[in-house]
């Protein structure tokens, strides 16, 4: 798929092995990744071409994912506020159009009962109000925005009998503290009502879960925000930020943009040299993900699929999947440590030993597409939007740990909010993930250099080691 540029930029080859955590650049109008969702997204919206020259403007929001564009059009449709969007490589280059579009009731990797423990029952209570908000706001853009949205639920399957207890006690928390109607189904039912998945050992069923096409969900809001005067400036790679005088003096190769309000939207591919408040702030972890070739009908009739609601399973080291529009199946789970090895067959072939394990009948299928992008995984698991530094105007929206197809819409809400200064009396900000910056504990800061990336990689090797133990095994 080629852009618009109207600046007649040369499109660069996509890197495989682009790292943001080592790289020496953020990327600068690099193709797409080869997913599903490139391939069936149709064309891109128009955009405003690469930066060319020197410009005054009032905010620049950096990154054109779905935090991102959410929260320049926010900025215009709720605070009358045109921002000027920064794109490294080409519109929703990043996570937003590689991700496996499921979009859950959920922020983060911690779950409900997780919170009741860290914040206490009052807390919890409240971060569940706001991220079922958030939920809702994200269900109505699904059916403004023509992105081939299925409201199906989630299936959360246990992968193994044991973990049966686990989705039952979550399931009651959920269902006393926070009133949902979250239901646990036999293996039997599963089979029956949804699909044929032979792995699991019966699931918890979330009504809230709504699959989408991402990139097409992506595109929608661009079209909306330039609707509404936003520009979006793609292959215009944010190389530093200087602040003189309380204006921010955004670096690219085509010119400096001189802004009083700056938002950073970049995620896993936050580079490191971009600003200290983003730096070593979060860790950038690969994700997986394969699309097979569309299911015949006696696959579909052997494998049962009566449904196309999304599903993950219960490893720490989750494996999530599900039917797509036009009936291919989509599986993905983690991948490599390093972008160096993320072409290693071995992460490949995780994936299908999957496909084969969850649904026989589908051992050896044919593979279409297959891909990787980088998650953002904060210190304690959780998003963060908010203003790091109170006297610098420069707010992030980021931290999601792979959790943030639906939350990114409404970070961006709520991070407009705050550029537009209607922040100060509503209490919701003081949630943790909108009242403490991103900050990795002591041991983090230690090895802040990309020279000790290595060493952080290190202690993700033998955690993910430890994972697929426990996992498999316990
Ligand atoms: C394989 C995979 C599967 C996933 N599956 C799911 C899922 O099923 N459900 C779920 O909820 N979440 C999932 N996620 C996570 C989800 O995709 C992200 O949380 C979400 O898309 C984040 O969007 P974003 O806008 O914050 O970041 P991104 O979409 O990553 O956008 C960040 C953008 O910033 C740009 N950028 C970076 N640095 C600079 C710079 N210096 N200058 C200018 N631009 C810059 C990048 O090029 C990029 O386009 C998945 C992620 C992956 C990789």
């Amino acid at each position: 798929m080629k852009a618009n540029y109207g600046g007649g930029t040369v499109l660069r080859p996509y890197d495989s092995s682009y790292d943001p955590l080592v790289a020496q650049q953020p990327g600068h109008g690099m193709d797409y990744a080869p997913t599903y969702w490139v391939a069936s997204a149709g064309s891109p919206p128009e955009d405003d071409g690469p930066i060319q020259g020197d410009c005054d403007v009032d905010v620049v929001v950096v990154g054109s994912g779905a935090t991102g564009m959410s929260t320049a059009l926010y900025l215009a449709q709720d605070h009358g506020i045109q921002a000027v969007v920064l794109e490294a490589n080409q519109s929703v280059w990043g996570c937003s159009s590689r991700s496996g579009g499921q979009g859950q009731n959920a922020s983060g990797r911690l779950s409900r009962s997780q919170w009741i423990e860290r914040w206490g029952m009052d807390t919890a209570k409240r971060l569940d109000k706001e991220i079922r908000e958030g939920f809702d706001n994200f269900k109505a853009l699904t059916q403004e925005i023509d992105c081939d949205a299925f409201d199906g639920g989630h299936l959360y399957m246990a992968h193994k009998p044991s973990k049966m207890d686990y989705l039952r006690n979550m399931a009651q928390v959920r269902n006393e503290h926070f009133g949902y109607n979250t239901q646990i189904f036999s293996a039997d039912e599963v089979r029956e009502r949804f699909c044929d998945e032979r792995e699991h050992h019966g699931a918890m069923f979330e009504e809230e879960g709504v699959g989408v096409h991402p990139m097409k969900l992506t595109f929608g809001l661009i079209r909306k925000a330039r609707a509404l005067g936003v520009k979006l400036h793609p292959a215009s790679p944010v190389l530093g930020v200087e602040t003189i005088g309380g204006v921010h003096h955004v670096r690219t190769p085509g010119g400096t943009v001189r802004a009083k309000r700056v938002v950073f939207c970049t995620g896993g591919y936050t580079w490191q040299r971009m600003h200290k408040t983003t730096r070593n702030k979060i860790l950038p972890i690969l994700s997986n993900s394969v699309v097979t070739r569309p299911l015949t009908d006696a696959e579909m009739k052997a494998c049962n699929f009566q449904s196309k609601t999304f599903m993950t399973d219960t490893r720490t080291l989750r494996f999530y999947y599900r039917l797509l529009e036009g009936n291919r199946l989509q599986l993905g789970s983690r991948s490599s440590i390093t972008g160096a090895d993320a072409e290693d067959p071995v992460h490949l072939k995780l994936l299908t030993d999957a496909i084969a394990r969850k649904f026989p009948p589908l051992a050896g299928i044919q593979i279409d597409y297959s891909w990787w992008g980088w998650v953002d995984v904060s210190h304690d698991m959780m998003p963060r939007i908010t203003r790091p530094d109170p006297k610098q105007n420069i707010w992030y929206a980021v931290g999601y740990g792979g959790n943030g197809v639906s939350f990114s819409t409404w970070a961006g809400k709520r991070v407009a909010q705050r550029v537009a200064g209607k922040d100060a009396d509503q209490e919701v900000f003081n949630l943790p993930i909108y009242n403490s910056p991103l900050e990795f504990p002591n041991i983090w800061n230690t090895v802040r250099s990309e020279a000790f990336a290595p060493f952080r990689r290190f202690g993700q090797y033998f955690l993910y080691k430890w994972y697929w133990f426990n996992d498999e095994f316990i």
